[in-house]
């Protein structure tokens, strides 16, 4: 096997465009609808666009496709231009496809006076029945053979406001029996008279998104135009405004979708989980949102080896969430400051530990780094640690703690367990053990050897936290493709809300962003929720990598 990458579909027709001289310099685009915000599957295609003009040293335009004045928000354009920002990504010009109205208005006009295209007063109702399909041939509009001169005087009055929405629609004038359904005479201009984010009222008038989409790549000399699998219909339609109007061909490219297990991509859905309260916001931890996984504690490298892993296709497909994960993971490694925090606690008394004494230990922050440093943990006689790790009738291989056995605090001593106390409901309230003095983490002379290590947190020491535990969001693993409504696959149980954690002190100095893994439970970031006297940590994943499990198996 070569070290080399192997390039994908796109990467192989830019290499041979460049080769041939078709180009200079590529240009391509990453053109979101402001109505929601970006989701991983936006990351995959803005890494797609963002990457390959990088790589090829292009440009990347950032477009936004806002032709729809309904569903659109400012709050939404500034979500997807922080959410590009975070990923790495910096475009070389910021456009919006309601800068070319005037030209878009321009170009039907010169479709008019060509004689390919025209009002029509035709219902919504109407045009649907006279559409035909892929057996029958449609048929023409009454409307269909007005002179130019009626349509660009009806096209000016429908500008003007003269009409109400529905009224009338601007049709291009292609083939009533065109085998792409596309193709029959498409709706290229509606009226609406709404508001619309960037040009007010202006505006009654709007392109269709067909109309507005292939001009703007256009206008702006896209040279590679890349886009999702439904859209191959669509080319076409986009080659015959191009060729008809005269301007810059821009060339159309299709891959298929990214879709992960265990969540729902499209905006309309994701919309309704918000609307509904299903999740907090767009920026709920669950959610498959680049907010949504930011606030998680994703970071913004994982998220680009995620997207080089899984690649690009020409087919549907859907990847295993777990190697989002594994992706998470092996980069929080690298980085994540090693903390302890004990989850479900229960006290643990080191009986010949004199009663005031405390001991500032140093323990290395990241042992997968040489430059971590240590930081100071605070070790008493009386310290939390997790009820799990004891158990009254322990069996053969555990290396924990339970009456008799040994096991090493990490960073700290070894401990014998001695006795335990019980409530009247048969709950464990306390454990007691004796520690050897000499075992000291790093200069142990004790000579007993234990297969065990459990972390802990110095009851006098210990700062209290919420914590909060997430789960896939649905319980199926393609929720979208499942009978009836998505919405009866949520996971309940996704969200698990632990009030009072104990953490070591160092923790109360977490900002928010910062990466920590809680020893043996997993990686962790502070939530925005947190305040001074509040802290809560979200738990960004396991660490517990099925994924890299699976694959040794295979
Ligand atoms: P939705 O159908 O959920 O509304 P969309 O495709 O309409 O999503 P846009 O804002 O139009 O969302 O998408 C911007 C760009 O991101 C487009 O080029 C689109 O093809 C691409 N994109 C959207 N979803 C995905 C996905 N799941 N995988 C890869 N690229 C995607
Ligand atoms: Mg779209």
């Amino acid at each position: 096997m070569s070290a080399e990458k192997s390039l994908n579909f796109l990467e192989e027709i830019i290499e041979n465009d460049l080769a041939a001289g078709t180009y200079q310099q590529i240009h391509t685009r990453f053109p979101p609808e402001p109505n929601g915000y970006l989701h991983i599957g936006h990351a995959s295609s803005i890494h797609l666009n963002f990457g390959l003009a990088l790589k090829y040293n292009g440009k990347c335009n950032l477009r936004f496709d806002d032709t729809n004045p309904v569903t659109e928000e400012t709050e939404y354009v500034d979500s997807i231009r922080n959410d590009i920002k975070w990923l790495g990504y910096n475009w070389d010009n910021e456009f919006y496809a309601s800068d070319y109205f005037e030209q878009l208005y321009a170009f039907a006009q010169t479709l008019i006076r060509k004689g390919l295209a025209y009002v029509d007063d035709s219902s919504s109702e109407e045009i649907a029945a006279s559409k035909g399909d892929l057996n029958t041939p449609g048929k023409n509009a009454p409307y269909r053979d007005r002179t130019i001169e009626e349509n660009l005087a009806l096209f000016a009055a429908m500008r003007e406001g003269k009409y109400k929405d529905g009224e009338k629609v601007l049709r291009a004038k292609i083939d009533m029996a065109h085998p792409n359904l596309l193709l029959r005479d498409p709706i290229i201009y509606r009226i609406k008279h709404a508001h619309h984010h960037r040009t007010g009222d202006q505006w009654c008038i709007y392109p269709m998104y067909d109309f507005a989409h292939g001009q703007s790549d256009s206008i702006e000399h896209i040279t590679h135009s890349i886009c999702t699998l439904e859209f191959i219909h669509h080319r076409p339609l986009y080659d015959w405004f191009i060729e008809k109007l005269e301007i810059y061909p821009s060339h159309q490219y299709e891959f298929a979708r990214r879709n992960l297990t265990y969540t729902v991509m499209s905006k309309r859905k994701l919309l309704q989980l918000v609307n509904e309260k299903h999740v907090s916001g767009w920026d709920d931890p669950r959610m498959p949102t680049i907010s949504g996984m930011r606030r998680r504690g994703y970071t913004a490298a994982a998220i680009r080896n995620f997207c080089d892993a899984a690649g690009i296709a020409k087919r549907e497909n859907i990847v295993d969430i777990g190697l989002l994960e594994h992706f998470v993971r092996e980069d929080l490694n690298k980085t994540a400051l090693r903390a302890m925090a004990v989850l479900d606690p229960v006290k643990l008394i080191i009986t010949n530990y004199p009663d005031s004494k405390t001991e500032e230990l140093e323990i290395e922050n990241n042992p997968e780094d040489e430059n971590g440093g240590k930081r100071k943990v605070g070790f008493s006689k009386e310290l939390w640690i997790e009820r799990e790790d004891f158990m009254e009738q322990p069996p053969k291989k555990f290396f924990r703690l339970g009456p008799g056995l040994q096991v090493r605090l990490k960073g700290a001593y070894i401990v014998t367990c001695e006795d335990y106390k019980k409530d009247e409901n048969g709950n464990i309230t306390e454990i007691y053990g004796s520690y050897y003095p000499e075992s000291k983490s790093g200069q142990d002379t004790s000579g007993i050897h234990v297969k065990g290590t459990i972390h802990w947190v110095s009851v006098p020491h210990a700062k209290q936290a919420e914590v909060r535990l997430y789960d896939r969001l649905f319980k199926v693993e393609n929720p979208a493709a499942e009978e009836g409504n998505f919405k009866s696959y949520i996971n309940e149980n996704s969200l698990q809300i632990v009030p009072s954690v104990q953490i070591e002190a160092s923790l109360a100095a977490a900002i928010t962003g910062q990466h920590f893994q809680f020893l043996r439970k997993g990686y962790f970031t502070l939530d925005p929720d947190s305040s001074e006297t509040h802290l809560v940590f979200n738990r960004t994943v396991t660490l517990k990598d099925s994924w890299a499990k699976e694959q040794k198996k295979a």
